[in-house]
């Protein structure tokens, strides 16, 4: 069965369920609700009735109908209520009207007026609840009801005859779960909580336990492979150190030194450098692939934007220039030819360090002897993502590099398959970020404060969250550049970068940014990770209440990259106490148990649209315990040999190479 076979579906409906992910039945049963309404009928006699209600009514006069001008309407009839005769008014339900004849039993929700005796009815369905009627509510966009999603999904389940319950027989047992297809009919058409909360527990639990599974079978995976035990002349790699431009900090020297151990070791890599922003996580990488250098083993280093790619390369081909170490860029806007030469030369191994973003790994890209990979900001990549590297060459170490600061207890879990370093410190000199919230209607304040900046020759970072008006909730790129046109009349340079923006465009504009050529940038997210301009002292992120907090650090980042003083400007009117933790703190970690506490898991790792760290039914926070029952669980699967089940092999398989 297809989605064109559903019932009303056509070429329109399947276009919006596509855009919401669900191109197969499969994809659709498994499209959960993030919520339900409750609709509870109640007597209006007996009612204290100031709350939004739920009646059963029956229709009891013809509805007349009053266009009142373009675009409103209202509809008002009589109805029956537990033997009270009461005037019920609709708005805007005019195509309705045919549909409502005397005598229908109807479920109205909305409010009562006892003295006119009115009913004003926000709400408007067909039928009658017994005691309970439940709606599962979805994330939906324009063109794809609620209710006719639903109606879909139910349908594509009375069709589905069987489905792979992932979680073994004998945990089924032990834990009382129902059914996988019971629970899927249940989270899309329950009839009363408790099967809402049978359903959940059971697809929470198997959500996690693969996901275990798989963190799992990476750490026994890894353990098994054999690593390449480097040779270099430490003396070299101290002189590279003693070479920099600055002297290392305590924890960027001690996550250097993990990862040489590494390298030497016939044990493989696989190594997480955490560190909050500007903690200086990159040249920890640089020295390491330094080592590796010498040791006649390529490097790749992969990032997850163009722009950071670009940036990378810059720095590390100045740092190693004078060691004859060749470094090269591979990233999309290259000619042919150039992209020809430079793989053609990966595979003659006459490139030491190659760096591009993340299609590095999906490319047809081939080594002489890759023997180390490093990628930037990890949380970008999911589970699955993390063993394609494993690849190329001959199983190469891995560092993976975040910025996203995890409460430990979280981090031994979800990271269970690697080592970890983390860098605590941050390089000296660096002081606070001030960061204020602003009301919308204090914007004026935060334009002298920007102007102050400019004339002290520095430069200022702006972010909205769209690029056009096609949201007219938030501030969009294109109208903020008006307006800063508008109010820096004189000679101040302001451009604006987005992802949708070409690569060579936004790579230009970023170098002028650099050069200090353009004063104000203003930029959705794409500037979040990374990027590296230290005279920028002024960051102001306009709809903060639109991030989690991790984000809003991570972006903050950008500014606060010398000894000047910077300044971080949220601008928002709505959620305040949770953006003032920013104001308190500047400390990564703290800000990330405050977001965990406060939000859904889905921000505590900054912004990942991708990878499959993010979990379709289960919350992180929430199911804590769930986690660690699954991990255990999931641990003596493996340990017995039960994942050799092709089942589970399907989906192991696809995150791992096993040669
Ligand atoms: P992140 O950990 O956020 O990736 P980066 O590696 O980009 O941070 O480092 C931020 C900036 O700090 C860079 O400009 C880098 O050159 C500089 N830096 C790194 N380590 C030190 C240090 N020990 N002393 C001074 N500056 C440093
Ligand atoms: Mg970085």
């Amino acid at each position: 069965m297809e989605l064109k076979d559903l019932k009303k579906v056509g070429p329109k409906t399947i276009e919006c369920l596509n855009k919401l992910n669900i191109y197969s039945i499969d994809d659709l049963i498994f499209y959960y609700p993030y919520r339900y309404n409750i609709y509870k009928p109640v007597d209006i006699i007996k009612e204290d009735l100031t709350d939004t209600i739920t009646i059963n009514a029956v229709i009891e006069s013809i509805p007349k109908i009053v266009y009142i001008r373009k675009n409103l309407n209202r509809i008002s009839f009589q109805a029956l209520t537990n033997n009270l005769v009461i005037n019920v008014s609709i708005f805007n339900r005019a195509f309705l009207s045919s549909n409502l004849k005397v005598g229908k039993n109807i479920i109205l929700i909305g409010r009562y007026e006892r003295k006119k005796n009115n009913f004003v009815a926000s709400d408007l369905k067909f039928g009658w609840i017994k005691d309970l009627k439940i709606e599962p509510v979805y994330h939906v966009i324009k063109g794809l009801k609620n209710t006719n999603l639903n109606s879909y999904i139910v349908e594509a389940l009375k069709n589905k005859q069987e489905v792979v319950d992932y979680v073994p027989d004998y945990l089924n047992n032990a834990y009382n779960f129902i059914e996988k297809k019971e629970a899927l009919d249940f989270i899309h058409q329950p009839c009363n909580f408790e099967q809402i909360k049978k359903a959940k527990l059971k697809l929470i639990y198997e959500e996690l336990f693969l996901f275990m599974l798989k963190i799992n079978f990476l750490k026994v995976d890894n353990e098994k492979i054999k690593g390449l035990p480097r040779n270099f002349d430490m003396e070299k790699v101290n002189d590279f150190i003693d070479n920099l431009p600055f002297l290392l900090t305590l924890d960027q020297q001690k996550a250097i030194i993990d990862c040489l151990n590494d390298l030497r070791s016939q044990k493989r890599m696989n190594r997480l450098v955490q560190g909050d922003v500007g903690s200086g996580k990159t040249i920890v990488s640089i020295v390491v692939m330094y080592a590796n250098a010498l040791s006649a083993y390529q490097s790749a280093l992969m990032a997850p934007t163009e722009i950071l790619a670009i940036q990378h390369y810059e720095n590390i081909k100045k740092l190693m220039g004078i060691y004859n170490i060749k470094v090269a860029l591979l990233v999309g806007n290259q000619k042919k030819s150039e992209r020809k030469e430079i793989l053609e030369k990966l595979q003659r191994g006459e490139i030491d360090i190659i760096i591009g973003t993340h299609a590095l790994i999906s490319d047809n890209v081939e080594f002489k002897n890759l023997g180390l990979v490093v990628t930037d900001e990890q949380h970008r990549f999911g589970v699955n993502q993390r063993n394609n590297l494993h690849n190329k060459g001959v199983k190469p170490d891995i560092i993976y590099m975040s910025a996203t600061p995890i409460p430990r207890t979280y981090a031994l879990t979800i990271y269970n398959d690697m080592d970890t370093s983390i860098i605590k410190t941050k390089p000296s000199g660096r002081k606070e970020i001030k960061t204020f919230l602003k009301k919308e209607s204090e914007l004026k304040d935060v334009l002298k404060e920007i102007l102050k900046e400019i004339k002290k020759g520095h430069q200022i970072y702006v972010v909205a969250p769209a690029i056009n008006e096609e949201n007219e909730e938030v501030w969009n790129v294109n109208a903020l550049k008006k307006s800063f046109d508008k109010a820096f009349l004189e000679n101040v340079k302001i451009s604006i970068l987005h992802g949708k923006m070409k690569a060579q465009e936004k790579e230009e504009i970023m170098q002028a940014f650099k050069a200090g050529e353009i004063k104000i940038l203003i930029a959705t997210t794409v500037i979040e990770v990374g990027v590296d301009v230290k005279n920028a002292t002024t960051i102001v992120i306009f709809n903060a209440e639109r991030y989690g907090l991790a984000t809003l650090h991570q972006l903050r980042g950008r500014v606060g990259r010398n000894e000047i003083d910077s300044y971080c400007y949220l601008i928002s009117n709505k959620d305040v106490d949770r953006l003032k933790v920013l104001e308190q703190s500047n400390d990564g970690f703290y800000i990330s148990e405050q977001d965990f506490l406060m939000r859904r898991e889905g921000d505590l790792f900054g912004t990942r649209q991708s990878g499959d760290m993010v979990f379709k039914i289960a919350d992180l926070r929430k199911d804590f315990k769930i986690l660690l029952q699954a991990k255990k669980d999931s641990e003596k699967f493996l340990k017995e040999g039960n994942h050799k089940e092709a089942k589970y092999m399907n989906i192991l398989n696809n995150i791992t190479t096993i040669d």
